[in-house]
């Protein structure tokens, strides 16, 4: 998906575009949400409360989206992975989680996850808008592995 719009001038058409086609892909791919999503805004980013899509467009323009929130994973998109974040950490974590993801199934994992990380982000709001979870990056490098080694 083209994500340059993020970049764009926030009064531009594009950039209202980009807007429309997140809240829809928000919509579509976090269907049991009443209608309210995390928002991605710089101020906001991705914390509680929840908003309807209405008051998430007004901050993503008003105040603009979090330029690092490139995969949308509050709002139910999947990660890839990549090279550079393999380099980075230990290879017993990775050994380890290997297993995890052995025995739970990689299906029921990647649900676990989402939904688990639903419900941490209600219970903990204090996690840093726009940095980079640690947690994200061992979930990328395990599947980073997991395509590495043709698990499937
Ligand atoms: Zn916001």
């Amino acid at each position: 998906m083209d994500r340059r719009w993020m970049k764009a001038y926030r009064l531009s058409v594009e950039y209202d575009n980009g807007v429309t086609e997140f809240l829809q892909f928000a919509e579509k791919n976090l269907p049991n949400t009443e209608g309210l999503f995390p928002c991605p805004c710089v101020s906001c980013g991705n914390r509680d409360p929840k908003l309807s899509k209405e008051k998430i467009r007004g901050h993503l323009v008003s105040v603009g989206i979090c330029q690092n929130y490139t995969q949308w994973i509050w709002h139910g998109e999947t990660m890839m992975p990549s090279v550079s974040q393999r380099e980075e950490g230990s290879v017993d974590m990775d050994d380890r989680l290997e297993d995890m993801i052995r025995n739970v199934g990689e299906e029921s994992f990647k649900k676990a996850h989402v939904y688990d990380n639903l419900r941490k982000d209600k219970e903990q709001p204090l996690y840093p808008g726009c940095t980079k979870f640690s947690w994200l990056s061992i979930v990328l490098r395990l599947f980073n592995l997991k395509t590495k080694n043709g698990m499937e």
